[in-house]
């Protein structure tokens, strides 16, 4: 359900004589209450009891129900519905109590920052309000080495800005919009059947009660324009693949003194070539030799911080052991990962001569059979 213009002026809470701060528990009590003394079939005839339970019903409705509260939380925390071309007398849920949708149409501009989209902005937005900015999102591709030092950069954005010509009018300089004709002002128009009416946003204004007759010729009548910026951000170390990075207040900028809207980085991390990433640690494999694994040998390997470590591989090291050396993954300022160093031992496809009698040599002193445990050799 799209937020409600109702949401800006009615009080639900007080309407069920609990404070905003109530329980879930607190607030289905006072209902409940409300609508026993107040049902139409204990009140036969009073029209004022039934329009009391009309409004409780209404209340409870939208704070009774835990998203749509979260809705209205918000909405009622902006403030007031500021909108002159909407105030006109006798406008919006005027007699009859019906609930007028503006299907997204302005508050989707107004709440777009709130509620995801970016909401359409145009010569009909006449809010004056503080509005934040809408949330904006883009893409950088980052090196392994980049990811895993942390880097700065500079990314292109194109987002909305109040035109500068009109500042955000949308009627050329000097000239002023009009009082739409068909609404008389008021944005609406009403639609009476039987005893109730009905509001519908005025066709020829778009709702907004008013019409630009002279244009601005640089935002065309919308009072907005697409603005290039540069915003250097800084990626952390070790940011990985597909990481999701919120930088706030960097979104687009806010209207009429609102707060600016957040940027998201969604970074892709190309794979490298030698390393890779396990969390905070840096894995890499190195190959060795039959005779460095049962012999031991001192192993070089390098790191990503520039200095290789040599590693001490003990005599009779089994292939696929892994060595840790301490502190040479992602740093942070609260943990350092670790360089994972799987040793894998080859074995050479061609042997001459002279490795292959070798080799054969040693098989007979080697023990015949190392399956035994696996009971079929
Ligand atoms: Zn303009
Ligand atoms: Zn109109």
């Amino acid at each position: 359900m799209a937020p409600q213009r109702e949401w800006f002026e009615k009080d639900y809470y007080s309407v069920l004589g609990v404070s905003s701060t109530a329980t879930p528990k607190e607030i289905t009590r006072a209902y409940r209450k409300l609508a026993r003394e107040l049902h139409p079939d204990a009140n036969p005839g009073d029209a004022a009891a039934e329009e009391r339970f009309k409004e409780v019903s209404a209340a409870y409705d939208v704070v009774g129900d835990e998203t749509k509260r979260a809705e209205y939380d918000e909405v009622r925390r902006m403030g007031p519905m500021p909108g002159a071309g909407f105030g006109g007398p006798g406008g919006f849920g005027g007699p009859g109590g019906a609930t007028f949708d503006f299907e997204g149409a302005d508050l989707g501009d107004l709440l777009g920052g709130l509620f995801g989209g970016g909401g359409r902005r145009g010569h009909r937005n006449r809010s004056r309000g503080p509005q934040r900015g809408a949330d904006l999102e883009s893409e950088y591709h980052a090196s392994f080495r980049d990811a895993f030092a942390g880097f700065e950069t500079s990314l292109h954005l194109t987002s909305d800005a109040a035109c500068s010509t009109c500042r955000g009018s949308g009627s050329k300089p000097g000239t002023a919009p009009v009082p739409c004709g068909q609404c008389g002002g008021r944005g609406v128009l009403d639609d009476n059947q039987g005893m109730f009416s009905f509001s519908s946003p005025c066709p020829s204004c778009a709702g907004a009660g008013q019409v630009i007759t002279d244009p601005c010729s640089d935002c065309r009548g919308t009072g907005v324009t697409k603005r290039n910026r540069e915003v250097k951000v800084r990626i952390p170390a070790g940011v990985a693949d597909g990481q999701r990075i919120r930088l706030k207040g960097r979104g687009a900028a806010g209207r009429n003194g609102g707060p600016a809207g957040d940027l998201y980085v969604i970074v892709h991390v190309a794979p490298d070539a030698v390393f890779g990433r396990d969390g905070r640690n840096l894995t890499l494999s190195v190959p060795i030799s039959f005779t460095e694994a049962a012999l031991g040998t001192d192993l070089t390997v390098p790191t990503l911080d520039g200095k290789a470590v040599t590693l001490r591989i003990p005599a009779g090291t089994p292939s696929g052991k892994v060595f840790r050396v301490k502190g040479r993954g992602v740093a942070s300022a609260k943990s350092t990962g670790d360089l994972l160093v799987t040793v894998q031992v080859s074995v050479p496809a061609k042997l001459t001569d002279e490795q292959r009698e070798a080799l054969e040599s040693l098989a007979t002193t080697l023990p015949s059979a190392p399956r035994e445990h696996l009971g079929v050799a």
